[in-house]
């Protein structure tokens, strides 16, 4: 990116504007993420099991980043880069990318709190679904009486984007995605962005309970044109409760576990506030909220430290 900076600046009287703006306006966006990423602040273990899942959508050349920004509101949000940008980069700069990133964004208020980051597996949903065109798929592959318009299909669009995103994301955390959006977004109606959150908590239900559903069949035809795995359940929940009753980080055993203790952690926490007990006793509700989001915190990062040391034990022996 800074080498963009550095060559518009350089052929800035060569570049057409519109290019040396389309270049400008990526790199800043990108700008806020990278900064959020590389600074102290960043939830790292949350975005690993971002990392994580990435893997099973993405097997092959370019690899792609996971870059965070905070937001100042209580909202969740992916930003695109076009692919353009790195063709374009590539045409009239000669600047080359080995990666490409992908951009979400969180409340700065819960970068601590994993549990409350459940939804940024919806919006990796989004950069699969922007990177496959699995809603347009949709859309294409339904039938449509002779009097819809095009306002029908931009709102259908976006309502399959936001079924496609929260199913992807049932698949790494389960009902987690289902109790954060009936939190953030309690009796929402439909709009024209958003499917109403009681339908869209009945799909992930439907989803999970292996009920047929309309919707996740026709996000599984999509994804099957492209070639892609189908909705499956990719997390498996850990039995925390010995741990966490002492206060103390569970052993992750695999990396479906890794996503399943976002599901684990939430069902403790509903579970125990309001009724601590034991060891938690004389805990006060906050401190026993900030505790456990701090004890899944520490079990994911026991597990980072556990796999990164087994890599570079295996990779020394390879050499
Ligand atoms: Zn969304």
């Amino acid at each position: 990116m800074r080498q963009i900076i550095a060559q518009v600046q350089e052929k800035i009287d060569e570049l057409a504007p519109e290019i040396t703006r389309e270049l400008t306006m990526q790199v800043w966006a990108a700008s806020r993420y990278l900064s959020g990423s590389v600074s102290r602040e960043i939830p790292y273990e949350v975005v690993y099991g971002l990392d994580l899942a990435l893997t099973d959508w993405v097997t092959s050349p370019p690899k792609y980043i996971v870059t965070t920004a905070f937001l100042a509101e209580m909202n969740y949000h992916f930003e695109g880069v076009p692919e353009q940008f790195y063709d374009l980069a590539e045409r009239t700069l000669g600047v080359r990318f080995n990666h490409r990133v992908v951009q979400v964004a969180l409340p700065q208020l819960y970068k601590h709190q994993p549990l409350n980051n459940s939804l940024l597996y919806h919006e990796l949903g989004h950069f699969v679904d922007q990177q496959h065109g699995i809603s347009k798929l949709m859309l294409m592959m339904s039938t449509f009486d002779p009097n819809t318009t095009m306002s029908d299909l931009k709102i259908a669009l976006s309502h399959n984007a936001e079924y496609f995103a929260d199913l992807f994301a049932a698949c790494y955390v389960g009902d987690a995605v289902a109790v954060m959006l009936g939190s953030m977004a309690p009796n929402y109606g439909d709009s024209e962005t958003h499917p109403a959150t009681q339908k869209r908590i009945s799909v992930v239900q439907d989803f999970l309970g292996d009920k047929d559903n309309l919707m996740v069949q026709s996000c599984n035809k999509a994804l099957a044109v492209q070639g892609l795995p189908l909705l499956s359940k990719r997390f498996k929940s850990p039995d925390i409760a010995s741990c966490f009753d002492n206060v103390r980080p569970y052993q992750i055993q695999s990396k479906e576990e890794v996503h399943g203790l976002l599901l684990a952690g939430q069902r403790y926490l509903v579970q125990s506030v309001g009724n601590l007990t034991g060891l938690w006793a004389n805990v006060s509700e906050g401190d026993a909220i900030r505790m456990i989001n701090d004890l899944v915190e520490k079990s994911l990062r026991n597990w980072m430290v556990r796999e990164m040391w087994q890599h570079d034990r295996t990779s020394q022996n390879g050499a």
